[in-house]
């Protein structure tokens, strides 16, 4: 898991990750990313209790129940936890705030069970799992102008406008968020922006299920799945770090000009790649190179004095630089550029 406030005055991102779970699911996993927006608060409380109030509610306690717990009614009592959730908030939120708080969060995860990946989204946070060498499954983004939302939204009153739900939120479903929740006579997910969250269950390949990315909207606003799958991929060849995999995620993206909070959560299968002394070797020999370009355009200083360090990356990124990171290109390099250009400009003076 690695995390950045980036460009924005606010973290209003949260995260959890729990191997094991309460209530005799030992064997199961949870992770998530909340991203949230307008305040931390509802971010943070879900961090702290979306887990318990799925796996506490009624309809997931029976789903477990079952002999054979059929994939169906574990779908139903996750979705169940998080419509008891919201309810839930609405009580805290209003006691909690004289003014009841306006923030809102997303939500992505998964719940991993010995047999079946459940992703779990509510809003445009996304998850993405990589099997068999490719993307094999990601979860779709709710954004105000898709079509069924467009008319759940109008159903209740509201309008999309500049791909916003009454032309303010640019997310359609989410917790909290309660001044978008108060249409008379409808129910929850009939409300202009809704907690409900889609389900999908995914049967486990123990040979190709390689990993799972959970992300927040900031990551993926720069970075395409099948880019992020390759950026991965070819990162887990050189490190087993999967901290240091995730850092470098955040950084890239923010070097491709994200503005927005980064989070990141990567959880890594049996069947994912490994590190290979090939690419170990590529990747030093990568490293070296740039090193090398940095002080050749550093020596090459014309009566200008030295050259700024926008000047040495402009001046890079117009090179063909040989086995630059796929899918993270040269930016998932520049923290290395700025290293060696803020260590060799003082000599050059
Ligand atoms: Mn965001």
């Amino acid at each position: 898991m690695s995390s950045m406030q980036g460009w924005r005055s606010e973290m209003e991102d949260t995260h959890t990750a729990v191997i094991g779970l309460p209530r005799g699911l030992n064997r199961w996993s949870f992770f998530a990313v909340y991203d949230g927006h307008g305040g931390s608060m509802v971010a943070e409380y879900c961090c702290e209790h979306l887990l318990e109030h799925i796996t506490s509610n009624p309809d997931f306690q029976n789903a477990l129940r079952e002999e054979e717990h059929s994939v169906d009614s574990v779908k139903n009592g996750i979705r169940a936890g998080f419509l008891h959730f919201d309810e839930h908030l609405r009580t805290v939120s209003e006691k909690k705030h004289s003014v009841v708080d306006r923030s809102g969060s997303t939500a992505v995860g998964v719940m991993i069970s010995p047999s079946h990946i459940y992703f779990i989204n509510c809003g445009d946070s996304r998850g993405v799992l990589a099997r068999g060498g490719n993307v094999h499954f990601s979860t779709q983004d709710h954004k105000p102008s898709n079509p069924l939302e467009k008319t759940r939204i109008q159903n209740a009153r509201g309008s999309v406008t500049f791909q916003r739900v009454n032309a303010s939120l640019a997310v359609s479903r989410a917790l909290g968020d309660f001044h978008y929740k108060c249409a008379p006579g409808k129910d929850a997910t009939e409300q202009l922006v809704s907690p409900e969250p889609e389900v999908n269950a995914l049967e486990r390949s123990v040979v190709e299920d390689e990993f799972i990315v959970l992300a927040c909207d900031g990551i993926w606003d720069v970075m395409a799945n099948e880019e992020l799958d390759q950026f991965v991929r070819a990162r887990l060849e050189v490190t087993g770090d999967l901290e240091r995999v995730c850092s470098e995620i955040v950084d890239t993206c923010l070097y491709k000009g994200s503005r927005d909070n980064m989070s990141v959560a990567l959880i890594r299968f049996t069947g994912a790649p490994t590190v290979s002394p090939g690419a170990v070797k590529r990747e030093a020999e990568l490293d070296k190179y740039l090193e090398s370009r940095v002080a050749e355009i550093l020596n090459k200083q014309g009566d200008e004095g030295v050259p700024d360090l926008v000047h040495v990356l402009q001046t890079l990124t117009s090179e063909s630089i040989p086995n630059l990171p796929p899918g993270g290109g040269l930016a998932s390099k520049q923290s290395v550029i700025e290293a060696v250009y803020n260590q060799l400009k003082p000599i050059q003076k």
